[in-house]
């Protein structure tokens, strides 16, 4: 029987990218065309309901059901008119990817069928949602889970070959009102964080009164082709190559970053950014990564909830058009071993209603003293919650990355750049007050902060979290995440520290001091008290490890043990106080969290069984039983054990790696009955990571070793230079 590999570089040679062609000439034209946003709001709603929704979306105010009804009339007329026949609530469970549940507009009625949307259908809807991950929240006899609307996010049309579907993005709480899904959380702490800048922005300049947190995400990825995936059964179940030799080359002569983008790529790339762009999704940035078939895309930052359902529906999108390239993306965080994996940078910042990046050092000393005050809290947060960052990043997939040669560490340090480090560094070692006292010129004290810093952004590729000019860029999230998860986590704790800041400061403030000469008091002692969280030297290196466990900073490896820190006594506190979750919330969404890391490694602990068993054992054997033959054969012919020596070596050679390969899988077969047993998810999850885990590296080292002695035309799996090198 041909093999499917054959089949599938068959397949892979002659392939002829699909005709794709823009909406339009120019981006403008046609940007947001599927988008339901404010502009064709006014034009669909009453003045009156239109000022009502645009004060939901901006403060947050409730909507009447009256109200409701009206812009569900209105956003079913604008979306029949574009030819839209179904209706969906679009949501973030905890499984990580989006979830949509299509109900028509079409109602009989006793004047025949109609077209229908009540504002009830358009505010919330009940999915039979039972079996979402909900980690002991919703027992199933009460299957209840409600999406209800987030109005700050625009419905859209999502547009398949089969039909178009109005989008409504949602939050998933349950019955009792917790949430079960990413989006909920995030929007509380967007809330906090909104709350609590104000109320520091209020030292500098009253006429501030909301402040958004941004988010640009930088989005990375690898492309295969479709039929070699197909021929992939570990790449099918578990998004990456469980097995596979590296190619002799890989990215070592470095020519594919910033390489000229190959053609059929290209093809793919305008075609999901036409579609994106349609959405709304402000894509401005293509290019190759450093890995051959790595590729990273990149939108303009909006606000984070906006931004943060955008890079999820941009990877629906990738994935949906990258079928039609004949494509498959994989978002997985490590596809393959021995090359880089991929990344989701996560740029934040802070943006005023007044026009203002908080992170941005200002011209005169008054804006650097605010621009520090929001520049150290946020330093002094992640100092204070390192360990909850961590655990926001933390996934059986990121696990490969994290700490690997090209992605952080899983210490979180923060990279500042020369620059601000001095001016800390001057701030924390001058005695400003002081000096501000005895002479009454406060502005003198604080150093002069250059407001355009020299090219930090690339200077540290190592740092988890580094400051890039006028934005904190988190690098640690793994390119599959939803990057709710630490932007909640970000979010809350910086809100925590500006509302501690403000508490001080204050106190300071009654007790007589100057208002400034408290703000500065209180940053120069953050600035003493998180000094072991900055780093600038090189993440990758051995010393990096043996200086952060001096410093105390914590360096967790793998997941079940870095999300303890989500259930933690001082992030109970933290995210109650700050009512992001409740400690139930907490438990659910850790319970979740390590259920989906071992049944992951389940997954993967099967796929290395059976590829192992049902594929490579039969195919060597079949190769061993033609050595036979042509060992049988010479010595038919009479010839000396000298001229026998090639086929017997090779026998023997492919005896000894089966053999470990068979006993490795036996073996690990035994040790996944006795860790299934484990009832704490904690513990098994634990037992999948050091037991179970422990037998797939010689598994796949004997495997590889197979491959590259077993005749290639009878090699089941498409190698990994053909995955990686067929474009
Ligand atoms: P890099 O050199 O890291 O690629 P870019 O300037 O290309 O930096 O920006 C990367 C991402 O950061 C983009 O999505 C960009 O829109 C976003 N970004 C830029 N400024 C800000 C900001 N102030 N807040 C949040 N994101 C930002
Ligand atoms: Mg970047």
């Amino acid at each position: 029987m041909k093999s499917l590999r054959t089949f599938a570089l068959n397949e892979a040679q002659f392939r002829v990218s699909p005709e794709v062609k823009a909406p339009a000439s120019k981006i403008s034209d046609f940007f947001g065309s599927n988008v339901f946003d404010q502009k064709k709001m006014k034009a669909y709603l009453s003045k009156e309901v239109y000022g009502k929704l645009v004060s939901a979306i901006d403060q947050g105010t409730l909507i009447s059901q009256e109200d409701a009804n009206h812009i569900a009339t209105a956003m079913k007329t604008w979306a029949m008119s574009k030819g839209v026949t179904h209706y969906t609530h679009w949501f973030q469970p905890l499984t990580g990817t989006t979830a949509e549940k299509h109900d028509s507009f079409f109602e009989p009625s006793s004047e025949g069928p109609v077209e229908n949307f009540a504002g009830s259908a358009l505010v919330q809807q009940e999915p039979d949602a039972s079996s979402f991950p909900n980690g002991g929240i919703r027992n199933t006899f009460e299957a209840r889970g409600y999406t209800a609307w987030d109005p700050s996010s625009p419905a859209f049309i999502m547009e398949n070959p089969s039909g178009k579907t109005l989008c409504i993005p949602t939050v998933f709480v349950s019955y009792t009102g917790e949430a079960l899904d990413f989006k909920a959380p995030l929007l509380k702490a967007v809330n906090a964080i909104d709350k609590a800048a104000v109320d520091v922005c209020q030292y500098f300049d009253k006429g501030i009164t909301k402040v958004n947190a941004s988010l640009g995400i930088e989005q990375e990825y690898f492309l295969v082709d479709l039929a070699l995936y197909n021929a992939r059964p570990d790449l099918v179940m578990t998004g990456r190559a469980l097995f596979g030799h590296m190619s002799a080359k890989g990215q070592q002569l470095e020519d594919h970053y910033f390489g000229s983008i190959p053609e059929r790529v290209q093809a793919f790339m305008v075609d999901f950014e036409n579609e994106s762009l349609k959405l709304g999704i402000p894509l401005k940035t293509r290019h190759n990564e450093v890995a051959p078939m790595q590729f990273e895309c990149a939108p303009i930052y909006e606000e984070i909830n906006l931004a943060i359902d955008h890079n999820q529906l941009l990877m629906d999108v990738m994935e949906k058009v990258a079928l039609r390239h004949k494509f498959k993306v994989l978002l997985h965080e490590k596809p393959y071993a021995g090359i880089n994996g991929s990344g989701k940078h996560n740029n934040w910042s802070l943006i005023t209603d007044t026009g203002k990046n908080l992170l941005a050092p200002g011209k005169t000393p008054k804006n650097n003293l605010m621009f520090l005050a929001f520049f150290v809290n946020t330093i002094k947060a992640v100092h204070e919650h390192a360990d909850l960052l961590r655990a926001s990043i933390a996934s059986v997939s990121n696990d490969h990355r994290l700490g690997a040669n090209e992605a952080p560490p899983a210490i979180i340090s923060i990279f500042l750049g020369q620059q601000l480090n001095e001016v800390l560094d001057e701030i924390e070692h001058s005695r400003i007050s002081k000096k501000i006292k005895e002479d009454n010129a406060l502005w003198l004290g604080i150093p002069k902060i250059p407001q355009i810093l020299l090219d930090n952004t690339d200077r540290n590729r190592t740092s988890p979290f580094a400051f890039t000019g006028n934005k904190f860029e988190l690098r640690a999230v793994g390119s599959s995440a939803n990057s709710s998860a630490p932007m909640t986590v970000l979010n809350a704790i910086v809100a925590d520290q500006l509302v501690k800041f403000k508490g001080e400061v204050d106190r300071l403030i009654k007790k007589g001091e100057k208002k400034d000469i408290a703000l500065l008091t209180i940053i120069k002692r953050y600035i003493k008290e998180s000094k072991d969280i900055r780093f600038e030297g090189n993440g990758y290196g051995k010393e990096w490890e043996e200086e952060a466990e001096r410093r105390g900073l914590a360096n967790i490896k793998t997941t079940p043990k870095a999300l303890d820190a989500y259930v933690s006594e001082k992030s109970i506190e933290l995210f109650t106080k700050t009512n992001i979750f409740s400690k139930r919330e907490l438990d659910a969404r850790h319970e979740i969290l390590l259920e989906s890391y071992y049944k992951k490694l389940q997954i993967e602990a099967r796929v290395y069984g059976e590829v192992a068993n049902s594929m490579i054992i039969p195919a060597c054997i079949a190769y061993q039983n033609i050595l036979i033959d042509n060992a049988k054969g010479l010595k038919e012919l009479g010839l000396d054990k000298e001229a026998l020596s090639t086929p017997v070596e090779i026998i023997n050679k492919l005896s000894q790696h089966l053999r470990i390969v068979k006993n490795n899988v036996d073996a690990m077969l035994e040790e996944r009955k006795v860790t299934n047993n484990i009832e704490d998810t904690r513990e098994k999850a634990i037992a999948y990571d050091e037991k179970v885990k422990s037998y797939f590296f010689n598994i796949r080292y004997h495997s590889d070793k197979l491959e590259q002695i077993v005749d290639d035309s009878v090699w089941p799996l498409p190698k990994l230079r053909e995955l990686l090198f067929s474009k």
